[in-house]
């Protein structure tokens, strides 16, 4: 067995354990806060395995909810920032854990906040990776949020509705392809990592689930600064606010005028009646370069 495997400490959540949580923190589910929780071991240690975080990661878990998924981390690693915006659940998350993982339960810290504002300055250690089941209302802004705050995470993976894991990890060409798959790239390589039925969660959900794991770039092939993603998201945003038009037309507004546009694409390489979902996340950049 390998150092990072499992130490079996933790009694994960099942069904019954769920609701009874549940019952007992007087929580009821809420669409606005993206409330499923899941209530499957097999997957929370998926998710983990996945990961592929080991003991000397310092994982993010973003809306831990009743505690599904941070027990099979705290399982695997030896430190847990758990970031919930909901102030029953944050606050009953450490008890539920002293419970199930006496051991354990002092490598867990809870913030109450909202993961859309959450800074470094407002976490009390640094996180390397980031895993978790994501609130699927708010997934690719929270996602891109961290990503561009915390330098420091070297690797997510996060559950999302299927539809929007297919989108973060479409490539250039794709239907699917758009904004929420340029700007993961920009950030690091991004691939699909498993499908989640329907079942493992509770209440049950509308949408079929999927696995997206993201591993920031070693070596940037771009500059990652504030300064330098705006102007590579500006273009971004523009190209695919009208993705039916040529990236001639398309750009207009964000250059100025047509010829304007015209005159960037062709100084970025780019053929100005190509159209934006052609385009990877290097082309974007090169296009922001000719400001
Ligand atoms: N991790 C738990 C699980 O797998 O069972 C719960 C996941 S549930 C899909 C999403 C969680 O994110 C909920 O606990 C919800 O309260 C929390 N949440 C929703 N919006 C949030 C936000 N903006 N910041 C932090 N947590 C949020």
């Amino acid at each position: 067995m390998s150092d990072d495997s499992p130490r079996g400490q933790a009694a994960l959540l099942g069904p019954a354990e769920v609701r009874t949580l549940a019952e007992e923190f007087g929580v009821r589910p809420t669409k606005q806060l993206g409330q499923n929780f899941v209530h499957d071991a097999n997957t929370v240690r998926r998710i983990v395995s996945v990961a592929g975080v080991g003991r000397d990661d310092v994982v993010l878990e973003v809306g831990p909810g009743l505690g599904s998924l941070t027990l099979a981390l705290l399982d695997v690693v030896d430190r847990v920032v758990a970031v919930e915006i909901d102030p029953k659940l944050a606050a009953r998350l450490p008890e539920t854990v002293a419970q199930r993982a006496p051991e354990l339960a002092g490598n867990l810290d809870v913030v109450l906040q909202d993961a859309m504002k959450v800074m470094p300055d407002d976490l009390p250690v640094t996180p390397t990776a980031l895993v978790a089941n994501l609130p699927y209302n708010v997934a690719v802004p929270v996602l891109l949020h961290l990503f561009a705050e915390f330098p420091s995470l070297r690797t997510a993976l996060v559950m999302v509705q299927a539809e929007v894991a297919d989108r973060l990890a479409a490539q250039p060409g794709s239907k699917v392809y758009g904004v929420p798959s340029v700007k993961a790239c920009f950030f690091g390589e991004v691939r699909r990592a498993g499908a989640v039925g329907r079942a493992v969660f509770w209440p049950v959900p509308q949408v079929e689930s999927g696995l997206v794991r993201v591993d920031r770039y070693t070596e940037p092939p771009w500059p990652t600064d504030a300064e330098h993603r705006r102007r590579v998201f500006a273009a971004v945003d523009a190209a695919f606010a009208q993705r039916r038009k040529t990236l001639r037309a398309a750009l207009s507004g964000w250059a100025g005028s047509a010829a304007e546009a015209e005159r960037r694409l062709v100084a970025a390489g780019i053929e100005p009646s190509m159209r934006g979902e052609k385009l990877d996340a290097a082309a974007f950049v090169r296009l922001a370069a000719t400001e």
